[in-house]
């Protein structure tokens, strides 16, 4: 899951970008409400956290922007001011959710696995292919039932090919994905994590679950 944080206060974004990408998600920052556009505009994210009161383009003018640019996914939005009528205004501009400054980094975390969740289902607290088991809630991943300890990029990694089973998804979908945007095409990181992954995941079990498709990518098979 791949996320846009559009925050000027240098300090606010980078402890938000730090604590999202240790939870195991790929985060952007975009310091004005312009370059938050043209990023959101790539199409790359998943959800974006918005700052109300951005240089170049306010919170509410850039909301309003993504909305009518048909950005479909979540919007969360964040305040220093806590009034009603500003929620009623970041809502109807079409944000999905609102956080006021100053707010708890736990909080902010609930509320962004809320938005990710999909629309009316409850959040599964488990993924499982043939016998590897996924806890989402604990980070933790489970081989016929032997715990296997992963890094957080590597259980980001794992659930995004188990969510993705039996689906090919190639190196340019992992990066954008799990990785940054700052992501090197020509760096073998994702080849290199794959590899780790299985020497967990797969080196003591007959049954390989994540395959190589030569030219294309990967795909976990159950
Ligand atoms: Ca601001």
């Amino acid at each position: 899951m791949r996320i846009l944080v559009v925050e000027d206060e240098k300090k606010i974004a980078e402890f938000v970008r730090k604590g999202l990408k240790a939870e195991g998600y790929a985060v952007d920052v975009a310091l004005d409400g312009e370059q938050g556009r043209i990023l959101a505009g790539t199409g790359a994210y998943d959800l974006v956290i918005l700052d109300l009161r951005l240089p170049k383009m306010d919170g509410l003018t850039l909301c309003r922007t993504l909305r009518n640019a048909k950005f479909a996914g979540p919007i969360l939005m964040l305040t220093a001011r806590d009034t009603v009528k500003d929620k009623v205004l970041g809502l109807d501009s079409g944000a999905d959710d609102y956080l006021t400054k100053p707010f708890d980094f736990e909080e902010l975390v609930a509320r962004v696995r809320a938005l990710l969740r999909p629309r009316g289902a409850a959040e599964p607290t488990r993924l499982q292919a043939g016998d590897l088991v996924l806890d989402l809630l604990a980070h933790t991943a489970e081989r016929a039932s032997r715990p296997v300890p992963l890094t957080a990029k590597e259980f980001s990694l794992l659930e995004y090919l188990v969510r993705n089973a039996g689906r090919v998804v190639s190196r340019a979908m992992i990066a954008e994905h799990v990785w940054d945007i700052h992501f090197d095409s020509f760096t073998n990181v994702i080849d290199v994590s794959i590899n780790h992954l299985r020497a967990k995941v797969d080196r003591d079990f007959p049954v390989k679950l994540i395959q190589t498709v030569r030219g294309r990518g990967y795909v976990l098979k159950a």
